[in-house]
């Protein structure tokens, strides 16, 4: 039997995180393994290898580890989408629907330029909510998502079907 390791392996479940009742995905244990990181960042790019990719954008938090890092093998730059009053110059901002309740998210306002071609990267797909915020900010600037890369999806939340009905290009490595 092979004992070669999956992405999924390197992620734990955390139950009863942040509240009761909730199995959090754990992806700390996966980036802090030098193996599975790097087998992550390598499997999220593979579908976007050989396109043309201007930039980054990746979604607070855990979006920024993996975005910073796939921005890096890219060569192409990174961008983040903060939640409100956490960036520093101009933004433009998006509301969403959180289970209970709102939430904004920012971008820069001169953070991407019309035209460019974007891949937007998070750790995990739920209802798709904040990627959706983050997809419209990204198109408010006039900027193009050529797809959307997660590790987990959450298949009974909806995300991809809702991102997908966007007609968005959904990349995700395991559910
Ligand atoms: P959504 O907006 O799709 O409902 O939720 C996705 C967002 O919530 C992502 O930014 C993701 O980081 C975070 N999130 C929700 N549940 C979990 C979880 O169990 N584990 C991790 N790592 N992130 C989660």
């Amino acid at each position: 039997m092979s004992t070669k390791k999956t992405v999924k392996d390197y992620i734990r479940t955390i139950v009863d995180f942040p509240q009761e009742g909730i199995l959090f995905r754990d992806v700390t244990t996966l980036f802090a393994d030098a193996r599975g990181f790097r087998m992550a960042i390598d499997q999220m790019l593979h579908p976007y290898a050989g396109q043309p990719i201007d930039k980054v954008v990746g979604l607070e938090a855990r979006g920024f580890i993996l975005g910073g890092a796939i921005a890096h093998q890219l060569s192409v730059g990174f961008v983040p989408v903060r939640k409100k009053g956490k960036l520093p110059g101009a933004t433009i901002a998006q509301e969403y629907q959180l289970e209970y309740g709102d939430a904004v998210v920012e971008i820069h306002d001169d953070a991407l330029a019309a035209g460019e071609r974007v891949l937007l990267v998070d750790d995990l797909l739920a209802t798709g909510g904040t990627a959706e915020a983050g997809i419209k900010l990204i198109e408010r600037l006039g900027a193009e998502v050529v797809g959307c890369a997660f590790i987990i999806d959450l298949p009974d939340l909806g995300g991809r079907t809702r991102l997908e009905g966007l007609g968005m290009d959904v990349h995700c490595l395991c559910a």
